[in-house]
């Protein structure tokens, strides 16, 4: 069946790719952003399909349309830039949800939450399942992000048990690929930028930390599953890949597939910066009709590693 649907932060790295998606899976799409750390180029290849539409808009301020489903991406993921403007990161959190909930409870439609790993802050249990309420510090650097998308979580279920509002929340852990802002201090973004001009690669701290990196191709069929899950089915469930790589792991992997002669820096870690990070996906396969990623590291960063290289040529 044709749904209409929305997507807020439509024009970000994840949110990109799922517009295309659902476009090729004949669906009619509305994408929402402010452009803040998103870019038209990212879309620009879908503006001349008729049922492609795009609208600048800031989730702050309520918006109206009548749709089958919303899908909230609306957020900048990045430390350097959700960092940059902490209360406007809140406010896009925080009001960004309540303005879609109330569009999804007049207009009784189906509301997707992208929440995230970061609800987890710095896990004392490894690896997180669901059920872990996290390590969160509600006044470090990272709170604006990691509060506000509990926060948000919050909101949702506060909506769907007062106002039966059908929700879904998925817990995204990092996520890499094409279409990554290059500028935005992510460290598969980073590091794949560093090897290719040949600069030092910046590994913060010793190293040692470690992160679950997922292709996006992987998210997109996860949050997609998600949304036509079945009715009661709220989550929150993690989406990520259970692989776990140290840093050095990456910064070597990356020098390795890139043939760089780069070396490895070593820089202070930031703040609150997180010392593990696994998925724990029983859930996900359990409910989402066993979903599970299905692309290794190497090969997603081969792909995004083609994107960069193609990116900087142009430049
Ligand atoms: P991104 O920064 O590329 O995309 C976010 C998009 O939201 C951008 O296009 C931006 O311009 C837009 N935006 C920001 N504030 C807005 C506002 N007030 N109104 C309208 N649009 C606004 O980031 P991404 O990696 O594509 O992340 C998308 C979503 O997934 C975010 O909600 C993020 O928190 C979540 N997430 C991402 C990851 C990851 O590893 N990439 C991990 C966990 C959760
Ligand atoms: N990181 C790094 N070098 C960089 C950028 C990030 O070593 O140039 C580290 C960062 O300190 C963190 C990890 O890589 O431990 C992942 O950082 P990112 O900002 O990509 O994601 P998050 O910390 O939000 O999971």
């Amino acid at each position: 069946m044709k749904k209409r649907i929305l997507i807020t932060g439509g024009a970000g790295f994840i949110g990109s790719h799922l517009c295309e998606r659902l476009l090729n899976d004949g669906h009619e799409v509305i994408c929402l952003d402010n452009y803040f750390t998103g870019s038209k180029s990212n879309i620009i290849h879908l503006l001349d399909n008729p049922y492609f539409e795009l609208i600048r808009h800031d989730v702050t301020h309520p918006y109206f349309v009548e749709v089958d489903e919303i899908y909230n991406l609306a957020c900048p993921a990045s430390p350097v830039h959700y960092q940059y403007n902490s209360i406007k990161t809140i406010k896009t959190s925080v009001m960004g949800a309540i303005n879609m909930l109330g569009l999804a409870k007049r207009i009784k439609a189906r509301v997707l939450q992208a929440s995230t790993s970061e609800v987890y802050g710095d896990p004392l249990i490894h690896p997180q399942p669901e059920s872990y309420w996290g390590n969160v510090n509600p006044i470090g650097i990272r709170s604006c992000y990691d509060e506000g998308k509990r926060c948000a979580e919050s909101l949702f279920f506060s909506y769907h048990a007062q106002n039966n509002v059908d929700i879904k929340v998925i817990r995204i852990f990092n996520t890499y690929g094409p279409r990554m802002n290059p500028n935005d201090g992510r460290v598969v973004s980073n590091f794949i930028v560093q090897a290719l001009k040949g600069e030092d690669i910046t590994i913060f701290g010793d190293g040692n930390q470690t992160r679950s990196f997922q292709y996006v191709d992987d998210l997109l069929e996860g949050m997609i599953r998600m949304m036509n899950s079945r009715d009661g089915f709220t989550g929150p469930v993690n989406i990520g890949n259970p692989h776990e790589f140290s840093m050095l792991e990456l910064a070597q992997s990356v020098i390795e597939l890139t043939h760089s002669k780069s070396k490895i820096t070593h820089l202070p870690l930031p703040q609150d910066d997180p010392t593990q990070r696994q998925p724990n996906i029983s859930l996900a396969k359990k409910e989402l009709n066993n979903w599970e990623p299905t692309v290794q590291l190497k090969e997603g960063l081969v792909k995004t590693i083609k994107y960069f290289d193609n990116l900087l040529k142009s430049e």
